[in-house]
């Protein structure tokens, strides 16, 4: 695969319908719970809303988002002057629609892509995370 071919998977993989958001909301889906996605009108266009939880859930992959101590985010050895900044600005977009989405109102979950195996436990956290109970981080 040439180098030209492999970026544009890694675009298209990266912007919508991505496996771990799929297998979320399929989750969700099973679990009775009404939601929509991809809201542009919010900040940072949360993945997964639940508009009447007023909660917006973000898919994250482990890499393209730097999941803090995960295996999955470790920085390639080659071309880090090209890595480095471009995640930096991820994480930093993150943090700023997180904030952006809290301070309306709303409640932010962070999944991550290696947090989505164990369907049962994710499926707990989604079901506290709903009602309302705190995420303890
Ligand atoms: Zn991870």
């Amino acid at each position: 695969m040439d180098q030209e071919t492999r970026s544009r998977i890694m675009r298209a993989v990266r912007k919508k319908d991505t496996k771990p958001e799929l297998i979320v909301r399929r989750l969700l889906h099973a679990m009775g719970y009404r939601f929509r996605l991809h809201r542009r009108d919010l900040p940072g266009t949360p993945d997964i809303v639940l508009p009447r939880h007023k909660v917006a859930i973000q898919v994250h992959g482990c890499f393209w988002h730097q999941h803090p101590g995960c295996r999955h985010a470790n920085l390639p050895r080659s071309r880090t002057a090209y890595w480095l900044p471009k995640l930096a600005r991820n994480v930093e977009r993150d943090a700023q629609s997180e904030e952006a989405l809290l301070a309306l109102g709303w409640r932010v979950l962070v999944l991550w892509e290696c947090e989505l195996r164990d369907v049962d436990a994710l499926r707990e956290r989604l079901t506290a995370f709903l009602l309302g109970r705190q995420e303890i981080a």
